[in-house]
């Protein structure tokens, strides 16, 4: 890894219990300190990082708000994200099935981002002409909702596997000049290898998208529940369809250069919901 491998701090937490009557009264006369019970907790683990994904565990029956939206948080079980740039701490509340509830501020930890040129990219993917930005706007539309579906399975708390082996040639966040044009940050790993190389699923996901788009080439959106998906980006063969389910390691298509691409390679992206996340922050690290 280079640039972006840095060491993330602890989690940077403000608590707050705010007790329910009956509890209240139960723990005051019972003379314990005002916490909740031993077994009404709130663990965090995962990446709390500018980029990262963190999970959440609660017992069994609990709701969960992060930012005051809901997330799904069956089995106890939940988690959310990070952008490059967000730097405001997230309130987590949880309400208990006993009838506590509790509010954690989860602050996300700064990270630095590499300035990457890139020259030599054919004009029309650097400057689309007119005609073309009709479907631009329209691929955008088909990811975005690619990227929210909800469902309840839990692959994505389980350490991802890379899906090919290879060169990094681009990090995440990495604010990108293209042709001498400064442009939005990159949201993939870059991976490069040679053309046909077979990519592996990284964990079990079903696939929510499987289209040639006009920049990002065929293009493949795998969900892994709770609103966590990859991306598998300018790929020369895509050998599954959407809806299909998949195991770690089944192959989902090849490595290609289609799109917007100077040369074959992987761009291996990931989302909590719209969300943009550093995928190499949940993937294990490399042999
Ligand atoms: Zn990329």
């Amino acid at each position: 890894m280079t640039g972006n491998g840095r060491a993330m701090g602890p989690f940077v937490t403000r608590r707050d219990v705010m007790m329910g009557g009956l509890a209240f009264a139960v723990l005051c006369k019972w003379g314990l300190p005002l916490r909740a019970a031993e077994s009404e907790t709130l663990t965090l683990s995962g990446k709390p990082a500018q980029g990262g994904l963190v999970l959440g565990h609660v017992p069994e029956g609990s709701r969960v708000w992060v930012s005051d939206e809901p997330v799904r948080a069956d089995g106890g079980l939940f988690c959310f994200g990070f952008n490059y740039n967000d730097t405001e701490a997230v309130p987590v509340r949880v309400a208990y099935p006993g009838g506590l509830s509790e509010t954690r501020m989860v602050t996300p930890s700064p990270r630095e981002f590499d300035i990457q040129r890139i020259d030599g990219l054919p004009e029309q993917y650097v400057s689309p002409p007119a005609e073309v930005a009709e479907r631009i706007a329209r691929d955008a539309r088909v990811v975005v909702e690619a990227r929210m579906f909800d469902s309840n399975e839990t692959w994505f708390a389980e350490e991802l596997a890379w899906p090919i082996q290879g060169i990094i040639t681009g990090n995440f966040g990495n604010q990108r000049v293209l042709n001498g044009e400064p442009r939005a940050p990159h949201y993939g790993v870059d991976i490069a290898a040679s053309e046909g190389t077979a990519i592996a699923a990284p964990t079990g996901g079903i696939v929510r998208l499987a289209e040639d788009l006009y920049l990002s080439g065929n293009t493949m959106v795998i969900d892994h529940g709770h609103g966590v998906s990859t991306s598998y980006l300018h790929m020369s063969r895509m050998e599954v369809a959407v809806g299909d389910r998949l195991s770690r390691g089944d192959i989902i298509g090849r490595v290609g250069a289609t799109g917007r691409a100077t040369g074959p390679h992987l761009c291996w992206r990931m989302n909590w919901f719209q969300k943009r996340l550093d995928v190499a922050l949940a993937a294990s690290a490399r042999a």
